[in-house]
């Protein structure tokens, strides 16, 4: 007959592909109950998006089934999205356990789309997340996300208090410039503003920071690196070539500067003609992904080009808020799950820093 520790061992045993290791030498199994025949397994995950998770608890529960004497399992499930510890000559934002930096080579990619609808899709999964726009030379989140729930502000003597969008909270240099006020941010200037909103800004407790970068590999990235623990990079690239030398650039910066690539979303990979259903490769669509092996980072998914999405950014309702069953709601969503998984691997496999992003795969 079935005992808690046969069913432990059952559990504990099971492989998940992606950290290469089982559930008990991971950590994930919570608790195992049996009474009466009724098992009951507690697992707590690194992230409530994590990839194949359905997969994980079916393999769960049909281990335990076949175990002798067991009359039915019940799964508990929670997430508990696990803190990126910092290297000691880096400052902290306070309450954020993971910062993500989207970043692009160049400008027009699509980085701010990417970084709105992947902070958006983190909460839908049921994080808890904050969006930085550190984009000091085109600060578009205001315009990407629309009206605030609530707005920004500053209360005497206290911390600067960010905007609410959609359930997250919101920060923009944006909020700061004019619109179409001409300002030139020269480097030690941006280290500053950013420094300020990484420091003074009340953030809270949140699970993931996703940081919308400027474009390139400017001052804003070096400061950025310099300032706090970002625990990952995430690249977006259209397929054309020239996007993606620029991003080979901005790997190698990202590598130098000793973060983590988690890997490549390829946007603008093709056009789905909403009329026959015809799939057009405009930018000659593969790219990168292709970029991806080379640079040996994970590559995230493709975002096809469609009019839907630059609607979302400019009417203040990105897809994943705006069109929640469209098709490319769902590719953001999956394209969230990677990215948090692959924070996941980053922080259980390398609790300290490491160099690089070999470490990551
Ligand atoms: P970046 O931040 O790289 O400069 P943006 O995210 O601001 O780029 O995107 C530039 C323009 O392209 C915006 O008008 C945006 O709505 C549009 N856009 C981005 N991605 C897509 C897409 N997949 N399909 C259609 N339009 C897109």
């Amino acid at each position: 007959m079935a005992t808690e520790t046969a069913i432990r061992t059952a559990v504990g045993g099971i492989p998940v592909a992606v950290f290469g290791r089982d559930l008990e030498s991971l950590g994930f199994v919570k608790s195992v109950a049996l009474v009466d025949g009724i098992a009951t397994v507690g697992l707590v995950l690194p992230t409530p998006a994590l990839v194949g998770r359905e997969e994980l608890q079916r393999n769960v529960t049909a281990a335990v089934e076949k175990l002798d004497g067991i009359r039915s399992v019940k799964l508990e499930v929670s997430a508990q999205v696990v803190k990126r510890s910092a290297r000691p000559d880096q400052g902290r934002v306070s309450g954020a356990k993971n910062i993500i930096a989207v970043a692009a080579g160049k400008g027009g990619v699509g980085k701010s789309t990417v970084a709105s609808n992947l902070a958006l899709a983190l909460r839908q999964w049921g994080a808890t997340v904050g969006l930085l726009d550190a984009d000091v030379y085109g600060p578009s989140m205001p315009t990407m996300l629309g009206e605030p729930d609530v707005p920004a502000g500053t209360k005497v003597g206290q911390k600067i208090v960010p905007a609410i969008h959609w359930g997250i909270k919101l920060m923009s240099v944006g909020f700061f410039i004019e619109k179409d006020g001409a300002v030139v941010w020269r480097g030690p200037m941006v280290h500053k503003l950013l420094q300020q909103f990484l420091e003074d800004v009340d953030w809270g407790e949140l699970d993931y920071l996703v940081v919308d970068l400027p474009p390139g590999t400017g001052d804003a990235q070096l400061s950025l690196s310099q300032l706090i623990p970002i625990t990952g990079a995430v690249m977006v690239t259209t397929p054309q070539e020239v996007a993606l030398i620029d991003v080979v650039k901005a790997v190698s910066m990202f590598k130098k500067v000793e973060i983590p690539v988690l890997g490549v979303v390829e946007n603008m990979s093709y056009y789905v003609c909403p009329g026959c259903g015809h799939h057009d490769e405009i930018f000659s669509r593969g790219g990168g992904r292709k970029l991806a092996e080379t640079l040996g980072v994970p590559f995230l998914g493709e975002v096809p080009i469609d009019a839907k999405v630059r609607f979302g950014g400019d009417s203040g309702r990105p897809v994943v808020v705006g069109a929640p069953d469209s098709e490319h709601a769902k590719i953001f969503m999956k394209i969230a799950a990677e990215v948090a998984t692959q924070i996941a691997v980053v922080t259980q496999s390398a609790p300290k820093r490491v160099a690089g992003l070999v470490s990551i795969r």
